[in-house]
């Protein structure tokens, strides 16, 4: 078959496997030239282990610490007729490379709402590592279905209060232009509290704790984005902030009883903003990205995934260094995305960008590019002219 990229609004439909693999490759890369040494976490779980920063977690751990890793994800399988989708292709290549290192890498394609998942994942860190000492979780869902009632639950990206209009960029027709979103009702902010917020992460720590497969000093985190200004109205304020806010309640609840029965702690750590399946979704943010990525390159700050997270467990979490966190307790890794003068010039950008200047005063050309990788396109070592089997 030949993969081609299909791009259907914000989501490219196929995935190519050699691709999706070279993009892993690259990543194992950058973690095994930067590695320090230092002790890290030795048996890992990654909730939404198959994209973004959640195969970032999977990759640093494995590569940078020599950790075993249990990964769970919702990704689309392969047929002889159809693509998978690039998280399936991302994870088996990720398990290749693990296992070649002899590295024990299982991944679980399940709905991580649920709780069966819940319970395989325990079934199998009982049978295969013992207990986990680090628990990522990094899930981008747009739909929950919440395991004892049933109820399925939606998120929706809208402000809080009043409408907003703000500039936007589609990126599939290049076009800027203004776009007004409604204010979220009291419901729809519930909602996205339900799918984004912290309960599920409480609840995978609860069955973890319960099981007793929670090692002694486990550290646990979940990813969220703050930014400043440009964004607050659609993301930070807005019915995403909220959900991202009840993360803060949840972390404060986990870490209660992981201090009190492991030793451990939990942490909220703020990522910088940048290009994954889930970002791409977000109305104004691609926008604000390829604005963001123009003014990080040319100050040479930028930072893509991987750098994001092999900081964050280098640096932070197994450094020696003193945290770096703010006054609710979080862990900041974007402080050179927030910086005045990076908002200062990215806000410059913003007043002056329309469809015509688009490609010149931003980097639509590189956000393009990373969003088109994130689905296995734009690698020169691959062949995208050459018949490959979809089923790897
Ligand atoms: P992503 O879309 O790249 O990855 C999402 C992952 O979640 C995938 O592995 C997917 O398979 C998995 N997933 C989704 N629904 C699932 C389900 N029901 N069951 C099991 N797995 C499921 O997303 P991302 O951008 O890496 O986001 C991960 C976290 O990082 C989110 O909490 C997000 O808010 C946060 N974050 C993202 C950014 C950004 O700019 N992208 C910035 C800061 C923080």
């Amino acid at each position: 078959m030949i993969i081609k990229p299909k791009v259907r609004g914000f989501i490219c439909t196929t995935a190519h496997p050699q691709g999706c693999a070279e993009n892993v490759k690259e990543q194992i890369a950058y973690v095994e030239q930067h590695k320090s040494g230092k002790e890290g976490p030795k048996n890992v779980l990654v909730i939404g282990c198959s994209n973004g920063y959640g195969l970032a977690s999977r990759i640093t751990s494995a590569f940078g610490f020599g950790a075993n890793t249990l990964g769970v994800m919702f990704e689309k399988e392969p047929t002889e007729r159809r693509a998978a989708s690039a998280g399936w292709y991302n994870t088996r290549a990720f398990e290749i490379a693990a296992q070649e290192k002899g590295l024990f890498a299982k991944s679980l394609n399940a709905d991580a709402f649920s709780n069966e998942a819940k319970e395989s994942v325990i079934a199998e860190i009982k049978e295969n590592m013992g207990q986990v000492d680090l628990v990522v979780y990094s899930l981008g869902a747009p739909r929950r279905k919440d395991p004892n009632s049933g109820e399925v639950y939606s998120s929706t990206l809208k402000p809080i209060g009043e409408a907003v209009t703000r500039k936007n960029l589609n990126t599939d027709t290049r076009v800027v232009s203004d776009l007004t979103l409604e204010p979220a009702s009291e419901e729809e902010i519930a909602n996205t509290v339900k799918v984004m917020g912290g309960e599920d992460w409480e609840m995978w720590m609860d069955a973890l704790a319960q099981a007793d497969v929670l090692a002694p000093g486990v550290i646990t985190t979940s990813y969220t984005y703050i930014g400043r200004e440009l964004t607050w109205p659609i993301y930070g304020g807005a019915t995403i902030g909220k959900a991202k806010e009840d993360l803060d309640r949840a972390a404060k609840a986990i870490s209660k009883k992981l201090e009190a029965e492991k030793g451990g702690k939990a942490y909220v750590s703020v990522l910088k903003a940048l290009v994954t399946q889930s970002s791409s979704a977000i109305p104004v943010m691609p926008l604000y990205i390829s604005a963001l990525y123009k003014v990080m390159k040319e100050n040479g700050t930028h930072e893509g995934c991987i750098e994001q997270i092999f900081g964050l467990l280098d640096d932070q979490l197994y450094g020696q260094s003193e945290l770096n966190l703010d006054d609710v307790g979080r862990i900041r890794m974007e402080d050179n995305e927030l910086k005045d003068d990076v908002q200062q010039k990215v806000a410059e950008i913003w007043a002056q960008v329309n469809t015509e200047n688009l490609d010149e005063i931003t980097d639509f050309s590189g956000y393009q590019a990373e969003f088109f990788r994130l689905f296995g396109f734009g690698f020169d070592s691959v062949d995208y002219d050459a018949d490959v089997d979809p089923v790897v």
